[in-house]
């Protein structure tokens, strides 16, 4: 059993690991995990979390979202964190940031729940977007809720990401990956139309990831793609390359 001291530096840890690679601007974002006995410990809000906050200032708050501990108020989007635990007695960390590429992904209306890289497909299954929500309302933890039954990590329209794991580091990897894939993809539709995997090579990624004990994802869920590319999409591509060689 890990002691809540060192719970509370790794979740320092992480804070700075995230702000370090530009997902935290200024107080954003929001790390969380689980204890034995069901508080939940967290970070404050209105703290810069890369660069001034402190295991001290980290808050414990009950189940119901009531700070039981610390001198700080919760954030707002705590809510969002109770939302997950509750859904998901599985997980024992929440990272809620807000990473420059998915975020801009969401902007543009551009979904990364396309099955592209193997990895996605092991890790995540799909990568969803919810629902744009106002920020510090009751939809946003309702929009949570909708996703999280299923998928450890979610891009949050026009707003920023929520991964969830075993613990505050599983978590953090997988804010990591989804962001990384979004950089991928980025590069990719800079260089011209990309090529998602087929559905052959989607079941014979699922059924590795079963033969190596990895959980059973959900894909495709929001993805149009792996049916086999639509009569639009063949045309599409056929107008890029015609245009590419004329
Ligand atoms: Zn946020």
């Amino acid at each position: 059993m890990t002691s809540e001291a060192q719970l509370r530096r790794d979740i320092v840890d992480v804070c700075k690991r995230i702000y370090e690679h530009g997902w935290f601007a200024a107080t954003d974002g929001n790390v969380s995990i689980r204890l034995d006995d069901g508080r939940i410990l967290a970070t404050p809000t209105g703290v810069h979390k890369g660069l001034r906050m402190t295991e001290d200032d980290l808050i414990v708050v009950d189940a119901s979202g009531k700070r039981v501990a610390g001198a700080r108020d919760a954030s707002s989007e705590m809510r969002m964190h109770l939302a997950a635990y509750q859904e998901r007695p599985d997980i024992k960390a929440v990272v809620h940031a807000h990473p420059t590429n998915c975020i801009a992904f969401s902007l543009a209306g551009v979904s990364l729940a396309q099955c592209l890289l193997p990895e996605i497909v092991f890790t995540f299954g799909s990568i969803p977007t919810t629902a744009y929500t106002t920020p510090t309302t009751e939809e946003v933890p309702a929009e949570v809720r909708k996703w999280i039954k299923k998928y450890d990590a979610m891009i949050l329209d026009r707003h920023g990401s929520l991964t969830v794991g075993r613990d505050v580091f599983a978590a953090y990897d997988k804010l990591e990956r989804m962001e990384h894939v979004a950089e991928i993809t980025y590069r990719a539709r800079m260089l011209g139309p990309i090529r998602p995997l087929t559905r052959d090579q989607i079941t014979r990624l699922q059924q590795v990831g079963q033969e190596l004990g990895l959980p059973k994802r959900e894909v495709c869920e929001s993805c149009n793609v792996c049916e086999g590319p639509d009569e639009g999409m063949i045309r599409r591509v056929a107008e890029e390359i015609g245009r590419s060689i004329r």
